[in-house]
């Protein structure tokens, strides 16, 4: 054995079991036991809830930590799109890579080990974003396995040239094929032709679906229906599907069937959506953010995620995941301890489903990316945010953060 975590209690774990010891060799767990008898160098857990580590299954490295370079909102109007796509020309790869950097040392440091972040490309920026972002995977594979979904943020049937650089991408090692068709002017054109690039380059498919105030025109049915006329369910994810959060509960559950039968998998991005949606409405406005645990409960694969950081879409974000599920949570006004559970299943289990990832969670053989979580269990690390105080990847220690100390005087 190459570490040993001591006295750890797993999420899910019987509040009166004694806790485990996590044994690792060579990057992964070799053991799970109370009081392993072995001798390696230890940590000690001390009873707090030692989890694997969290999973961003979307966000956005190549445009995160933009703000100071956007124009300002006007009056109640977003403009998000827009206001990034008129900085995108200064992007150059180094500037993408250290912006990138900046914003995966705080998912680190939160305790994110594994990633998909969503790279856009056009002939506006080329193939800049997309290289800056690899070579910042490259610099912080030591601590986050990162996966890149190449997507047409600014068009793709109306914008010429973008298909061409969404295929040298996939050639190139993007992982997954992204879709905005609210931004194209042909919807179902757009959604087409990314699930005939999902076939031709056999990659999962990850959009941005059914952003909107109102449940008119959604695509949903169609990417549904395209994802059973291909087979292709459990490869299919969208993202945001505001306009869900529209529709009165009946509709909603007959939707969230659908999903589940068609295995086509919904990641909530509540800091974005909760910001960017009513804008059309200046007083009373609506939370817009669709509810995950209703989705989950109606077996649709369900995950929470960052999205944007620091940019015109979203411009706040320290990267945990555990504060996404904690604001999911607090808009959907969700109390019950199981769900609150399940919103921590959609930082883990649940993300590394959608994700398609075989080799995910505290279990023997799989690789030692752990979490030490300043809890004792998962509803409490949901409810209060808790900081992790150390972060494993592959076994070796990747983030240490002292416990807060308080000088109570005497
Ligand atoms: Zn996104």
């Amino acid at each position: 054995m190459d570490l040993i975590l001591r006295r750890a209690r797993l999420p899910g774990m019987d509040a009166a079991a004694p806790p485990l010891d996590i044994g690792v060799a060579d990057g992964r767990i070799a053991a799970i036991a109370p009081a392993l008898a072995a001798e390696a160098p230890e940590y000690d857990a001390a009873g707090r809830l030692v989890c694997a580590g969290f999973i961003e299954t979307h966000i956005h490295l190549d445009k995160s930590c933009i703000i100071d370079r956007c124009a300002p909102e006007q009056g109640r109007e977003a403009l998000a799109v827009r206001r990034v796509a008129a900085v995108k020309p200064g992007f150059t790869m180094e500037d993408v890579a250290a912006r990138a950097s900046r914003t995966l040392a705080k998912c680190v440091g939160h305790g994110t080990t594994r990633m998909r972040t969503h790279v856009e490309v056009d002939p506006g920026v080329g193939l800049r974003g997309f290289d800056g972002v690899l070579a910042a995977i490259e610099d912080w594979r030591w601590a986050i396995d990162v996966e890149v979904c190449v997507f047409p943020q600014e068009g793709l049937t109306n914008n010429p040239g973008t298909e061409e650089l969404m295929v040298a991408a996939l050639r190139r090692g993007a992982r997954v094929v992204g879709a905005a068709p609210g931004y194209d002017t042909d919807h179902a054109g757009q959604i087409r032709r990314v699930f005939a690039l999902a076939r031709e380059y056999d990659v999962d498919i990850d959009m941005h679906l059914d952003f909107g105030n109102t449940p008119d025109d959604m695509d949903i049915d169609l990417v549904c229906e395209l994802t059973e006329q291909f087979r292709l369910g459990g490869r299919v994810a969208v993202g945001h599907v505001t306009k869900l959060s529209t529709l009165p509960p009946a509709r909603l559950a007959a939707m969230g069937r659908r999903l589940a039968d068609a295995g086509v998998a919904v990641t909530v991005l509540p800091a974005t959506d909760l910001f960017l949606m009513g804008r059309d409405q200046d007083h009373n406005v609506r939370r817009g953010v669709v509810d995950a645990n209703l989705l989950d409960e109606l077996g649709v694969t369900c995950s929470i995620s960052t999205n944007n950081v620091l940019n015109p879409f979203t411009p706040f974000g320290d990267c945990s995941l555990l504060r996404m599920a904690n604001l999911h949570a607090n808009i959907l006004q969700v109390s019950s301890p199981a769900r609150l559970d399940a919103c921590f299943g959609m930082l883990t289990g649940r993300s590394a489903r959608l994700l398609n990832l075989a080799d995910y969670g505290v279990a023997v053989g799989n690789p030692a990316d752990l979490v030490v979580l300043d809890a004792t269990d998962a509803r409490q690390a949901v409810a209060e945010i808790t900081p992790p105080l150390a972060v494993f990847k592959r076994g070796r220690r990747s983030v240490t953060r002292a416990p807060v100390q308080l000088h109570r005087p005497h």
